[in-house]
């Protein structure tokens, strides 16, 4: 789960990370509002899930209080990267003397965290690792050692990110509270882009990017009611309420499997014969229809699926039931595409029955499944 900057700042703050924050505003008006409480010059920031705010237009200094609505509003009026803007959070300006990246996140080929450091941090930074990697800094932790560690072994590192001893102590400090913040609240990812020296001597974290890992959140409800639901997919969200894993994808063939690793050796099937799944959706391991039914809606509210491949191994599953759901779908909403199934295991039989009659198009092997719905269902 991804938090706002306006969160991940509050929770930067709690853990005593300088992080200014200020107001969230969600018209144009309440932008002046809070400027005029906190006082002009003050920095508008689009409150989006995704980077490159800034390039977009989407960060804005305001030296003067009577421009700060328009401002806003030119804000609220973008789309950047496909996102509405809802929210905007209003800050004070800092009078910024350098800019620095650093971040914590998980290394999994490592198997340890790292913090990944820059002294040229701000927008430039996927440029900068792209064109100079020797740039970019690395020190490891291992995850145990997380809540043990000391600026004085961070100190070197914070070192290579500023000049001034004041400036550095504050950086090793800010370690140390990013790797205990990292670890009490099990996030996958820190990210401050930019940490800022100001001119008058301080560090402070001028945008925030925390990843929550959601199969950490149930320890960690106060989090989990910071999400956004307005930002985030709301099919994938839908699937995740009703006990279904699903996930977009770009491809024309939609897929019903029962099993995360089957629901994966099928997409990798499809691919393999030409074809492009649709989707990624695991119906899981219990036998509801309704289940069955929440999945097709989902699966044709894509208007790129052309063909949909329903897969499925009965173990606790029962193919009737999954038939019983299908039987329900048909009749609950036209499906315009042909349908292709795989049904075996526990009931497939009762299963079968169930079908025989309806338009779809049974297949005895994931193989011959893949192979049709490649070529019904072709490429994206
Ligand atoms: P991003 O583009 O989505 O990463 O948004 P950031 O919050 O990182 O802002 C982009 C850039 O705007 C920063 O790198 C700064 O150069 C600038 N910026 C952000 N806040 C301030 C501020 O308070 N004062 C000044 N002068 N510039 C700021
Ligand atoms: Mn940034």
């Amino acid at each position: 789960m991804k938090l706002h900057e306006y969160q991940a700042k509050a929770l930067l703050e709690e853990y005593g990370v300088p992080a200014p924050g200020g107001q969230v505003a969600s018209t144009a008006a309440e932008a002046r509002a809070a400027a005029d409480a906190i006082g002009c010059p003050v920095v508008l920031k689009a409150q989006v899930h995704v980077g490159g705010r800034g390039k977009a237009g989407g960060v804005r200094v305001v030296r003067e209080p009577q421009e700060v609505e328009a401002a806003a509003q030119g804000i609220f009026d973008l789309s950047i990267k496909g996102l509405p803007v809802r929210k905007i959070l209003v800050a004070a300006a800092q009078d910024i003397a350098g800019e620095v990246y650093l971040s914590i996140l998980v290394d999994r080929a490592a198997r340890r965290v790292v913090f990944i450091g820059c002294a040229e941090g701000g927008v430039e930074i996927e440029q900068t690792a792209k064109d100079t990697p020797e740039k970019i800094l690395r020190h490891e932790i291992a995850a145990d050692d997380l809540p043990h560690l000391t600026p004085g072994a961070v100190r070197s590192f914070a070192a290579r990110l500023f000049d001034d001893a004041g400036e550095i102590d504050a950086t090793a400090a800010i370690m140390v509270k990013l790797a205990r913040l990292f670890h009490e609240k099990d996030c996958s990812l820190i990210e401050i882009n930019p940490l800022v020296r100001t001119a008058d001597g301080r560090v402070l974290a001028l945008d925030a990017k925390i990843l929550v890992d959601d199969n950490a959140l149930f320890r960690h409800p106060d989090l989990a009611a910071l999400r956004d639901l307005d930002s985030e997919d709301a099919d994938e969200l839908t699937a995740k309420e009703q006990g279904l894993s699903f996930i977009r994808l770009d491809g024309s063939i939609g897929c019903m499997v029962n099993g995360a690793g089957l629901a994966m050796a099928t997409m990798d099937t499809i691919k393999h014969f030409g074809g492009d799944p649709a989707n990624f959706l695991d119906v899981g391991g219990s036998s509801d229809p309704r289940k069955v039914v929440t999945a097709f809606r989902m699966i044709l509210k894509n208007p790129g699926v052309s063909a949909i491949l329903i897969n499925i191994f009965g173990g606790i599953t029962r193919c009737d039931d999954i038939a019983r759901g299908i039987l329900q779908s048909l009749e609950a909403f036209r499906v315009p595409v042909p349908i292709i199934i795989r049904l075996i295991g526990t009931n497939e039989r009762e299963g079968r029955a169930l079908l025989e009659g309806t338009a779809l198009i049974p297949v005895a092997t994931l193989e011959e499944g893949a192979r049709r719905a490649a070529e019904i269902g072709g490429r994206a």
